[in-house]
């Protein structure tokens, strides 16, 4: 396992040494926030506390977000703890924006991210403890582990007849990187959120014909952003998650923001939805009112799931298919030792921070317990 701060190093894991207090899976921005706080309350880098990525460098998810997506065009990042992000250049890829970020962050905290380890699964074992075990098939033994995987590497492909015999091409948002590459096609794109709004828009100006296909009707609202909305969208994911649910991802909750250049959008004719697809044939795609368009491309900007298969040893999944969240949305009601980050109502950029400094103190709270029940046994 390579260490950030000590670049070429290989810490060869003891399985069998001392267990680590804290395992924080994921350098996002609910990992690295999670690693900035159990630092700054004292667990010591590496002794106490590792952070395991899988990415080759910084960035988290942002790291591979399409080139053409600029920083402006992307919603905005929220600061990580302690070091402000600044005033980047709005045109330069939002990827290399947070890479950069993401990067000093971790160099100027010494934060002890090891990459590239990529979580298989994290099992229960003796003395209280749970082993995680690499890709590689490392080991550590720690006390508590703190997940912060969010979704980018589970991109979500819905089922339709017919989507295996399409003879053209299918990709997802998680693989798109230009729309120069679909200039004079005819491409369909299904998904109702803003993925989908920016592709359209640059695959309509890059020269594709275009066509939209949303499950309902899009849902563009005029709506403040502001912290009022906010909390009532938070509110309404934990819900989902407080009752052992599949949590909405907070960007599908937040509806669509009707800005200058979408309203253009739709006035162009270019943002405008064909409606639910029916099924898919071998050159063209049906629509639920009985329409046909042929098409060289479907790029389905469907969205993604929380990337937890490394938590299936642990069984935690609920009848619901989710995972059953206490009221802090961080603590895992069925499993004490770990904490989530990111996940449910934190997966935004807001809550990512916020869930990192949650996820860290409650992570803190069960060691602090832990090491009590160990004291009176002893006794
Ligand atoms: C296309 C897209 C657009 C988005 N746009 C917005 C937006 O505009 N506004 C907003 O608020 N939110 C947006 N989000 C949500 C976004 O996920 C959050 O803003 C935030 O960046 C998530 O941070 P995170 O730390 O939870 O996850 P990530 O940034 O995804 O970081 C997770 C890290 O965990 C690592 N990892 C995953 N699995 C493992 C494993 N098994 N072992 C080890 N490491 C692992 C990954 O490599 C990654 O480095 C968007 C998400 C996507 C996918």
């Amino acid at each position: 396992m390579e260490s950030a701060g000590t670049a070429g190093a290989t810490a060869v894991a003891d399985t069998r040494g001392e267990p680590l207090d804290v395992v924080v899976i994921g350098a996002g921005q609910a990992g690295l926030s999670a690693a900035y706080y159990l630092q700054h309350r004292g667990l010591r880098p590496e002794r106490d506390f590792v952070v395991l990525d899988a990415n080759e460098g910084p960035g988290g998810a942002w790291r591979h977000r399409w080139p053409s997506l600029t920083f402006d065009a992307a919603h905005g990042l929220h600061d990580l703890p302690g070091l402000p992000l600044g005033v980047p250049d709005p045109k330069e890829p939002a990827s290399a924006v947070v890479s950069r970020y993401y990067g000093s962050y971790e160099q100027q905290y010494g934060l002890p991210v090891q990459r590239p380890v990529r979580v298989a699964r994290i099992e229960d074992e003796p003395d209280g403890l749970l082993m995680v075990t690499a890709a590689s098939g490392e080991t550590r033994l720690t006390r508590t582990v703190v997940s912060g995987t969010g979704t980018w590497d589970r991109p979500y492909w819905p089922y339709y007849p017919g989507r295996e015999a399409f003879a053209g091409r299918q990709l997802h948002t998680h693989d798109f990187r230009s729309a120069e590459e679909f200039r004079g096609e005819r491409v369909l794109v299904v998904g109702g959120g803003t993925s989908a709004l920016q592709f359209l828009l640059q695959l309509d100006a890059a020269g594709a014909t275009t066509f939209w296909s949303t499950r309902r009707a899009p849902d563009f609202t005029a709506t403040p952003f502001d912290a009022e909305w906010g909390v009532d969208v938070e509110r309404r994911v934990n819900e989902r998650t407080r009752a052992g649910l599949p949590p909405l991802s907070v960007v599908a909750a937040t509806g669509l923001p009707l800005t200058e250049t979408y309203r253009a959008g739709i006035e162009a004719g270019v943002l405008v939805s064909r409606g639910k697809l029916s099924r898919i044939a071998e050159d063209a795609v049906v629509f639920a009112d009985g329409s046909r368009e042929e098409v060289d491309v479907i790029l389905w900007a469907t969205g993604f799931r929380a990337a937890l298969d490394h938590l299936a040893p642990l069984q935690l999944r609920e009848p619901g298919g989710g995972i059953l969240m206490a009221p802090d949305a961080v603590s895992v009601v069925r499993e004490p030792r770990l904490f989530l980050v990111g996940y449910g109502s934190s997966a935004s950029t807001v809550g990512a921070t916020r869930a990192g400094r949650a996820g860290a103190a409650a992570a803190l709270r069960r060691l602090r317990a832990d090491a009590d029940r160990r004291v009176t046994l002893s006794a």
